[in-house]
């Protein structure tokens, strides 16, 4: 990740629906009972490490287009017979308002006959069946008739939700199961899930004196407008008069009569005084994003304590891998004094590359470190730019097959690209997945909506649109995720990729079979909807599998003459994946420890947030702070995740723990992926996320431990790197 990417939050890694989605208490899930019976007869098995052109390989390579079906009725966007027009949204919503009445009922009757959690979760999958599918539809239908119709649902379930988050009844009918125990008999999963509920439903202040609760109410709503008037200001262009730019780089820049417009960091510019001046600009500190920063960060710190958190930090990492601030601050002050001599290193040869460059002789500065990162990545990949020599041997299909295969080696499991009913879909180049378990149990579906289209997000993301729950009938309710990607068709049929794409869809599906794989009796916890330190651990080693020369030598072949990737190319593939790791990271680092003081304690603040942010800059990175600048009123990540930026960092670092402990020996091992599988990803966010990893790897998760895996990493990477 560089500054670019952090500005323009352009990183694809993040699975962004969870991270922002403002649904609080009941709508952060999922669900439908639109589980398709399939014909296993039709089924056919695919080689482990087939490398033929095999079905799968030339489906993904044929864009999906608009079918004719010309006796059959449309079944409705994604199989629900309400949806084959927009109107049904109204019916979902009505249907919706009258079953959660139904389940408060039951939740507070003194004659309930099932435990309090399954009521609960019911309710939530309720309410979250018909707000992540509209929120889904909201952004993603080409129809505005679609996307208004999933929009107006989108609002009249807040507006349920408001109510429910008010329920004092409700409330007290679940308080006093966390606290005295249920009348019928608990697992630990069942009271795990039930706190969490209450501790969901505790952000809204409903335990507090009215007065508090009302002062909650308000908070929420300030930090919802701070955060979105935030993160629109941070990308705003900075407009400024043009002679303040020396004439002989104001040809790079747009100019508007006598203005010049700054619209991002130019990081990929070879003009050091381009970059430099676009940096300078572009940082400049605005005065009114940092009143908006210090209003958010003070209200957030409100709401923390009148909810009785010592900080909001303490309240964002309830039921985290990491636990408290207090860990999180260790492992990053670990990490850190690790990382300094080690990104030293990589700043040495970035500072010759400077010198060697132009011949200015002049120290190396935060404007420098992008460009230099992807000239180096670009000497191994031998390329300008795009990664055109790898790009013929990563077909869409394929990598699809790659990833298949994958699945197949590590798990038994196989995905079927399926024939998609009228209507089901809602944009003609959308492929659907079965993914099918060894005995032939469809274990849910994966919709894969790859293609750039006008309108639609242009986000790497993966939605849940149903979670998985076990049902009242005893019958397991299958999960459906949407994978979204945006691929561009261009000149290429098929559609070739790049490396970093391959990455980014190696990344996605591992989210989705995350979800796919946690059979969770409750949807509350299903797949992603675990710890947001966690949730990134089974997508990030995904891409330790596409970045490993075993696994891309089962599938990288050329397109057209199937030729396997040559073995020089694929170690040059591997080497460019690793370039500067150290200082990548100890930017890493220097975020998430910001992140962490700006939620912390007012006392560690300094007169500003400028002022903060270089104090924290001279404790942990390696390169001083430029004055005037201040990049972090561009952050718009602070606001989605307010303390939990160190997040993936933490699940980066689990992530190289078990790629270490379990995969490295031999990455397509059966009996490996199996107990990653049955012993991790089986529990979704089911068991409180330490424990269950620490349970995986045998070892306690501490800082420490954490901290190790990823310097052995990076070391293995800096002994590798050849210059
Ligand atoms: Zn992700």
């Amino acid at each position: 990740m560089d500054f670019n990417s952090i500005l323009n939050h352009s990183n694809g890694s993040i699975y962004w629906k969870e991270l922002t989605g403002n649904w609080n208490v009941f709508v952060l899930k999922t669900n439908i009972a639109m589980q398709k019976l399939l014909n296993f007869k039709s089924i056919k098995h695919f080689g482990t490490r087939c490398v033929s052109t095999s079905k799968f390989f030339l489906e993904f390579n044929t864009r999906p287009s608009k079918k004719i079906h010309f006796s059959k009725n449309p079944v409705g966007l994604f199989g629900i017979s309400e949806l084959r027009g927009f109107e049904g949204f109204y019916l979902l919503k009505e249907r919706c308002i009258s079953r959660t009445d139904d389940l408060i009922a039951e939740a507070i009757s003194q004659k309930r006959d099932r435990k309090i959690v399954e009521i609960f979760d019911e309710l939530s999958d309720t309410l979250c069946k018909v707000a992540d599918l509209s929120e889904f539809i909201r952004l993603s239908h080409p129809q505005a008739n679609y996307s208004h119709a999933a929009e107006d649902a989108c609002i009249s379930i807040s507006g349920i939700v408001e109510k429910l988050n008010t329920h004092r009844e409700l409330f007290q009918s679940l308080k006093g199961v966390v606290d005295h125990g249920d009348k019928f008999s608990t697992t630990d999963i069942d009271n795990h899930v039930a706190k969490l509920f209450l501790f969901d439903f505790e952000q809204c202040g409903i335990h507090l004196e009215e007065e508090e609760r009302k002062k909650v109410v308000h908070l929420n709503e300030c930090i919802l407008y701070l955060g979105q008037r935030f993160m629109s200001g941070a990308v705003n262009a900075r407009s400024l008069n043009k002679n303040i730019l020396p004439e002989n780089i104001r040809h790079l820049f747009s100019i508007d009569g006598d203005k010049i417009l700054v619209s991002g960091l130019y990081a990929d510019s070879p003009n050091s005084l381009a970059r430099e001046a676009a940096y300078r600009l572009y940082l400049y500190p605005d005065p009114h994003q940092e009143e908006l920063l210090t209003d958010l960060i003070n209200s957030r710190h409100e709401l923390a304590t009148t909810c009785g958190f010592p900080t909001y930090a303490h309240r964002a990492l309830n039921s985290s891998t990491m636990e408290t601030p207090e860990n999180v601050k260790e492992f990053l002050e670990i990490l850190s004094e690790k990382l300094r001599p080690r990104a030293q290193k990589d700043f040495d040869i970035m500072q010759k590359m400077k010198l060697s460059d132009g011949g200015l002789n002049s120290p190396l500065c935060a404007w420098d470190t992008p460009y230099f990162t992807s000239r180096m990545k670009n000497k191994y990949l031998q390329i300008s730019s795009q990664a055109t020599e790898f790009m013929p041997f990563f077909s869409l299909g394929g990598c699809m097959e790659g990833f298949n295969n994958l699945m197949k080696s590590l798990f038994g499991i196989r995905l079927e690209n399926t024939e998609m009913d009228k209507g089901e879909s809602w944009a003609d180049d959308v492929y659907k997945l079965c993914v099918i378990d060894e005995n032939n149990t469809l274990l849910g579906h994966i919709y894969c909506d790859f293609f750039e289209r006008t309108g639609k997000p242009n986000q790497d993301c993966h939605f849940t649109i149903q979670g998985g729950k076990r049902l009242a009938n005893g019958e397991y309710q299958n999960p459906i995720v949407v994978v979204m990607l945006n691929f561009s068709l261009g000149r290429w049929n098929p559609p070739l990729l790049t490396p970093s794409m391959v990455d980014n869809l190696f990344h996605e599906l591992g989210h989705a079979m995350h979800s796919m794989l946690a059979r969770t009796e409750y949807q509350h916890v299903t797949g992603t909807r675990c710890s947001t330190d966690f949730a990134e651990v089974p997508s990030v080693l995904m891409e330790y599998f596409a970045s490993d020369p075993r696994v891309l030598k089962t599938f990288a072949r050329h397109y057209q003459t199937q030729e396997p990737m040559p073995d020089e190319m694929l170690r040059r593939l591997c080497a460019s994946k690793n370039v500067f790791s150290a200082s990548e990271t100890q930017l890493q680092v220097f975020y998430s420890a910001l992140d962490q003081v700006y939620h912390g304690l007012p006392e560690t603040h300094r007169q500003n947030t400028t002022e903060t942010l270089k104090m924290v800059q001279e404790q942990h990175y390696g390169l001083p702070y430029v004055p005037q600048t201040a990049w972090q009123l561009r952050f718009s990540h602070l606001v989605g995740y307010g303390a939990k930026y160190y997040s993936y960092l933490c699940s980066r670092a689990i992530a190289s723990w078990i790629w270490q402990e379990y995969f490295q020996k031999d990455p397509l091992n059966r009996e490996q992926g199996e107990k990653y599988r049955y012993n991790c990803l089986l529990y979704g966010g089911a068991v409180p996320s330490r424990q269950l990893v620490s349970n995986f790897l045998g070892k306690e998760i501490s800082a420490q431990n954490l901290a190790n895996n990823l310097i052995n990493e990076i070391d293995e990477h800096q002994a590798n790197m050849k210059i």
